[in-house]
């Protein structure tokens, strides 16, 4: 078996959950079972929500839970120039362009029913005086990246575009199609990274070769995929586990409130009851 590198990417912006703890379990039981290794990066571009102190909180849980993770952390939020100098070439290339709609002008285009954030949405750059003249009155927009320029970019690989899905045990092959994502936001104007690009970025640069996730985000793997097959990132192998629901049958979430570790240890709950009550045995 070749070299075997995954790793756990939490975002601090609240307190690990069950949801995280079944995550990290399965990211290091994957890594054991093949005498691979762990990286542990924090994920902190949204410096808006992400806080030291849930950093440190989530230090002290993986260690509570047994989980050590190989070689340094990677902060993301120290390697904004890294994701800049991505946005630079992707400007470049033409592949992604400046979108000024606000997040209420995007809700007022798609259906009522859709999550601005999600629902595929996709603009057109302006003609340049006139973004020219927006970026001077200091207006605030995304890069989003252009599925017409992707498309063009790759050529028949477009049409190809697919991971390797080892969820059962099994390698396949996934056809993975970005189009119901619309042009998706790879970086602000104050921030120039977005989970999606310091995300493929990082995995790429730490020699990821197992991406060990929750099922919900799946899907978000053919933006991924695309983002790869543009940079010409190596791929990794993919895999996904299923979540642990709270009482309502929904997913377990840190903004909803859900129940920090440290809850569960201060009752005198074990690294192992929380094994048993993620499923893992
Ligand atoms: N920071 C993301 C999260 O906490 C990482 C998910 C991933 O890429 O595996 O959900």
């Amino acid at each position: 078996m070749g070299e075997f590198v995954t790793r756990f990417a939490p975002s601090p912006t609240g307190y690990l959950h069950l949801g995280h703890a079944c995550s990290a379990f399965h990211v290091w039981q994957g890594a054991q079972a093949a005498n691979g290794r762990v990286l542990l990066r924090i994920e902190d571009i949204d410096q808006t929500r992400c806080r030291p102190e849930y950093e440190t909180a989530i230090l002290e849980d993986l260690t509570w839970l047994g989980l050590a993770w190989d070689g340094p952390i990677r902060r993301q939020s120290d390697h904004f120039a890294d994701y800049e100098a991505i946005l630079e070439q992707l400007r470049q290339r033409g592949l992604i362009y400046r979108c000024f709609r606000t997040r209420r002008e995007i809700a007022a285009a798609l259906p009522a029913s859709a999550n601005p954030d999600e629902a595929g949405f996709t603009a057109r750059p302006l003609p340049a005086s006139e973004e020219e003249s927006r970026l001077a009155r200091g207006d605030a927009y995304a890069w989003r990246l252009s599925l017409a320029a992707a498309r063009d970019a790759l050529g028949p690989r477009y049409q190809h575009l697919a991971y390797i899905d080892e969820t059962d045990g099994t390698a396949c092959s996934v056809a993975a199609d970005p189009r119901p994502f619309g042009d998706v936001v790879l970086g602000r104007k104050e921030t120039p990274a977005s989970y999606h690009l310091a995300c493929c970025h990082d995995d790429a640069l730490q020699g990821v070769t197992h991406v060990i996730r929750g099922e919900d985000i799946r899907e978000m793997t053919a933006i991924h995929t695309l983002l790869q097959a543009l940079m010409d990132w190596p791929q990794p192998v993919y895999r996904f586990h299923a979540l642990v629901l709270g009482p309502d049958g929904k997913k377990l979430s840190k903004r909803s409130g859900d129940r920090g570790l440290h809850a569960w240890r201060d009752e005198g709950k074990t690294p192992d009851d929380l094994r048993r009550m993620t499923g893992i045995s």
